[in-house]
């Protein structure tokens, strides 16, 4: 994996507006922010994509998620969030390097815009029978 702009942040190399800290995450504010208090969360382990990010670094990623999500609500006095993550390209990952964006949503609209093209769900069995033996351990 190549160095990335969050690599260099965790090693201290470029500088952050640091939120939070432990020995597997770091939180901190976005550089072009959607809204005010969009943040940042990032595992330190350097995994492209969250498929690929161990279970302990997930583990240790949702433990803070949500009090950190509290604590941007209460500094910033928003009611509502969103928690995008994106893997990919196609998916909009820009840096590649996992990470949670915690984004206020604003009563002025500011905050995270979200195109949803719902489909309708057919050969759900199967597929989701397909999804769950991948679950099962080889
Ligand atoms: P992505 O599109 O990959 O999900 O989002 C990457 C995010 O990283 C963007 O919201 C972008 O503003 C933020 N970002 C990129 N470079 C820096 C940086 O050097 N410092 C901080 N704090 N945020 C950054």
């Amino acid at each position: 994996m190549t160095t990335t702009i969050f690599k260099k942040i965790i090693d201290g190399e470029i500088p952050c507006h640091r939120i939070y800290e432990d020995g597997q995450v770091l939180a901190f504010l976005d550089i072009n922010p959607l809204s005010p208090g969009h943040t940042l969360v990032i595992p330190k382990e350097p995994a492209v994509t969250l498929d690929a990010l161990s279970e302990e670094s997930g583990a240790a990623i949702g433990r803070v998620l949500p009090k950190i999500a509290a604590a941007v609500l209460k500094a910033t006095g928003a009611k509502d969030f969103n928690v995008l993550q994106n893997n990919g390209a196609a998916a909009h990952q820009e840096v590649l390097h996992v990470h949670f964006h915690i984004i206020p949503k604003l009563e002025s609209g500011d905050g995270l815009s979200v195109g949803w093209r719902p489909g309708k769900l057919t050969g759900g069995e199967e597929l989701a029978r397909k999804i769950a033996e991948q679950l099962e351990p080889a």
